[in-house]
């Protein structure tokens, strides 16, 4: 079980913020840290990379983070998936980024049954959550919306993608998540072998920290402020997805978070309050932590339980917390935690 894979991709690449504690540690006196901050992709980005190369690695990082927003932003004219969106039904040529990216979001689509669907935008859009001029949608505008949507209605062949008229793109649930993986790649070329990336909540680790311990992750509380406990890992991405990261509360009182469910078009209801995913690969952390939060909890078991290869650590909106036998050992609950039963799941 555990050593299934999912799909045969190749190690391609949100959440309420993961608030990090004690990454910096206790690092030899001898190791330099340097650190990089910006705001891409709709969130704060913070870099934190060890030894001697790490200084001009980051500064080809945030260039590297730049270009990737310049191609995959949903607002700005030039990029690319701009131009997807506003094709009429033409082909449009892509990066390899891009096409890497999109390639991995629609088969991650179908081997989630659509739960994860890049072609959802028309409907992020319509909710506001591209304006923040936030709305709820009548019942007959979502049905109309929906019939623009579909993963397998996208042609993506010669190195172009081809949209039906209407249809549009959205890469925010996978591009952070592929932004952390590319960059660890970099750093590691660049001989960095101790880096933390916290991009925007999703984690994204190179090696251990300099003094070879683990990371020491604060997992996010989705009901009030702190976290709920203390991953250790080292050396992959921890991702994690849920309703607090973005949302707004409508006149009849309901909380409508920025996380959509394909099949309804409006936010997904399911049982879970948060979905933390931690694996190789950051781009398939980042597409199944939105997966799984649209899917719930007993689908996403089933999902881990059908393809392995990654461990995830779930919140119910009863506040019940599962994790995976993999990371039993390197999670440790607060305090007010302590005292309730952690479920374990066995492959
Ligand atoms: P994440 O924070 O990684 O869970 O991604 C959430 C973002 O992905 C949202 O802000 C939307 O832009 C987009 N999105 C929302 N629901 C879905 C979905 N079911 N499939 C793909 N993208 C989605
Ligand atoms: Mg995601």
């Amino acid at each position: 079980m555990r050593n299934k894979r999912f799909l045969s991709f190749s190690a391609l690449t949100a959440a309420f913020s993961l608030c990090l504690s004690g990454c910096a540690g206790s690092q030899e006196a001898s190791v330099q840290e340097h650190t990089a901050e910006l705001f891409a992709m709709g969130t704060y980005m913070n870099f934190t990379a060890y030894g001697e190369q790490a200084d001009a690695a980051l500064d080809e990082a945030v260039s590297h983070v730049e270009e990737w927003e310049s191609l995959w932003s949903v607002t700005d004219e030039n990029s690319e998936i701009y131009a997807a969106n506003h094709s009429h039904g033409r082909p449009v040529p892509l990066s390899t980024e891009t096409e890497n990216l999109l390639r991995f979001a629609l088969e991650m689509s179908g081997q989630t049954q659509g739960a994860l669907d890049p072609t959802i935008y028309p409907l992020v859009s319509a909710w506001g959550f591209i304006d923040q001029e936030y709305r709820i949608p009548s019942d007959e505008e979502i049905q109309e919306l929906l019939s623009l949507t579909g993963y397998e209605k996208v042609a993506l062949e010669n190195h172009a993608v081809t949209l039906p008229e209407g249809m549009q793109l959205d890469l925010g649930a996978a591009g952070k998540g592929y932004t952390g993986e590319l960059l660890a790649d970099h750093l590691k070329e660049q001989g960095v072998t101790s880096a933390l990336l916290d991009i925007g909540g999703n984690i994204q680790m190179v090696g251990p920290k300099p003094d070879g311990t683990k990371w020491r992750l604060g997992i996010r509380n989705p009901f009030e402020d702190g976290s709920f406990g203390t991953l250790e890992a080292q050396d992959c991405a921890v991702v994690t997805s849920g309703g607090y990261e973005r949302y707004f509360t409508g006149g009849d009182g309901t909380t409508y978070w920025h996380i959509l469910d394909p099949a309804t078009g409006r936010p997904a209801d399911s049982d879970l309050a948060s979905v933390t995913i931690i694996g190789d690969s950051g781009v398939l952390c980042d597409a199944l932590s939105t997966a799984i939060f649209v899917m719930g909890l007993e689908e996403g078991i089933q999902c881990w339980e059908t393809y392995g290869g990654f461990d995830m650590l779930l919140m119910t909106l009863d506040g019940e917390i599962y994790l995976t036998e993999g990371i039993e050992e390197n999670f440790t609950p607060e305090e007010e935690f302590s005292e309730q039963t952690i479920h374990v799941m066995e492959a």
